[in-house]
């Protein structure tokens, strides 16, 4: 789960860790009062959306004005101007894709005065289980570009979760970040905040990007991102607090509603699977044959027929769902459950497109017999491969 940068902010504030003052708003009559009570005399006015690349992003719309999502003002009114501009209008950046996101909060934050940007992230490493962190002078710059062309410039290592963070994990960091004098102390005291934060909440990431040595010489959080391990959100109700549905897919979550592991794609082809194995394998296969999923869904191994006719609402609400395949192998899961899943579903919101069904395992011969007993046009497979071709031949002809 992901929070936007000014409750990220207020969360590390509360650890200790420096940022400056800022006020979150989602109207523009709002934004002068929240810049007046700001000092000056540099303002920046921050749209929040769950993305990054805001600095260099754009607007869709011309009256957005020119500029990206993070716009510097020197007086009060033009921060309410600047924010006025972009409320309520749609953000592109290189991680929204295309379509944008839509602007509903703008935070306007104090101004600082920048004399290095830094960058610093900690990381759930899967391959040592440990928690890294991700030290470099190149701040202010999208992190995989700098890892692609000049490696040599990022720090990283592991904390033994055994001793935990400690004094020399944040001084070689200062040094490799080329920090000095009370700096280095800053460093330490700093990288230790954040290690106890990220380990408290449940992060699964946390990145500072930039990290700022302010002109008057010490360290300063100038961008922050969050995001939290989903199956420990239940341990914190501050968090879970924190969530804004706006941000996410629609489709994904009314699938969380019902506890579905579903993932919007960018393909033709609706997947109803069950199991993540067989799932990946049957996303492999539809490409395979020459087309492309437009959704990873499993349905799971205990799947009501409640919980079968939602996800199958899910699929055919998609615009992109030229075709259905559904690929069962029953083991927990039972065909017949399935089989009166898909009916029903069916039933309730209509069948647009071609639909190709595999079923194979339990209750195999009374799911097909509910499946053709249904009066539904539906193109019966055999198996995997037999399946994904027949929906690609349905779907491209
Ligand atoms: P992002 O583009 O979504 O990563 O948004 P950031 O919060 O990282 O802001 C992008 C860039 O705007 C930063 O790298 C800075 O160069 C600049 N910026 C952000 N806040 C300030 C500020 O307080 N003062 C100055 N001078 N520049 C800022
Ligand atoms: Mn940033």
């Amino acid at each position: 789960m992901n929070i936007h940068e000014y409750q990220a902010k207020a969360l590390l504030r509360s650890y200790g860790a420096p940022v400056s003052e800022g006020r979150a708003v989602t109207r523009a009559e709002e934004a002068k009062t929240a810049a007046g009570e700001l000092d000056g005399p540099l303002w920046v006015v921050k749209a929040q959306i769950h993305a990054g690349g805001r600095g260099k992003g754009h607007f869709k719309e011309a009256d957005a004005g020119e500029k990206g999502g993070v716009r510097l003002a020197k007086s009060v009114e033009e921060a309410a101007e600047e924010a006025k501009k972009m409320l309520g209008r749609t953000l592109v950046t290189h991680q929204t894709g295309p379509a944008g996101k839509q602007v509903n909060r703008i935070y306007i934050e104090d101004g600082s005065g920048i004399e290095r940007e830094l960058y610093l992230a900690l990381l759930v490493d899967r391959a040592s289980s440990r928690i890294s962190f991700v030290a470099s002078t190149e701040g202010g710059m999208d992190i995989e570009e700098v890892a692609a062309s000049t490696p040599e410039k990022i720090l990283t290592f592991t904390v033994d979760p055994a001793t935990g963070y400690q004094a020399f994990h944040g001084r070689r960091i200062a040094f490799a970040l080329g920090l000095e004098g009370k700096q280095v102390k800053e460093c330490v005291s700093l990288m230790g905040i954040l290690y106890k934060a990220f380990v408290e909440k449940d992060m699964e990431m946390l990145e500072i990007n930039p990290l700022i040595v302010t002109d008057g010489g010490s360290l300063k959080l100038l961008d922050a991102k969050l995001g939290f391990d989903s199956n420990a959100i239940y341990r914190h109700a501050d968090i879970a607090a924190l969530r804004d549905e706006t941000e996410e897919d629609p489709k994904e979550l009314a699938a969380s509603k019902y506890d579905l592991n579903y993932i919007a794609l960018d393909g033709e082809i609706g997947c109803m699977v069950n199991g993540a194995g067989l799932a990946m394998a049957t996303m492999d296969i539809i490409k395979l044959y020459g087309a492309e999923p437009a959704n990873f869904l499993d349905v799971g191994g205990g799947a009501t027929k409640e919980k079968v006719t939602e996800a199958f609402k899910i699929i055919t609400s998609d615009d992109n769902v030229k075709g259905i395949l559904v690929n069962i192998f029953g083991g927990i899961m039972r065909c017949d459950v399935i089989a009166e899943g898909v009916v029903a579903a069916v039933k309730e919101v209509g069948l647009q497109v071609p639909l190709v069904v595999r079923l194979e395992g339990t209750n195999v011969e009374k799911g097909k017999e509910i499946i053709n007993t249904s009066g539904l046009n539906v193109i019966a497979a055999d198996n995997l491969s037999d399946g994904a071709e027949k929906i690609v031949k349905a779907v491209k002809g």
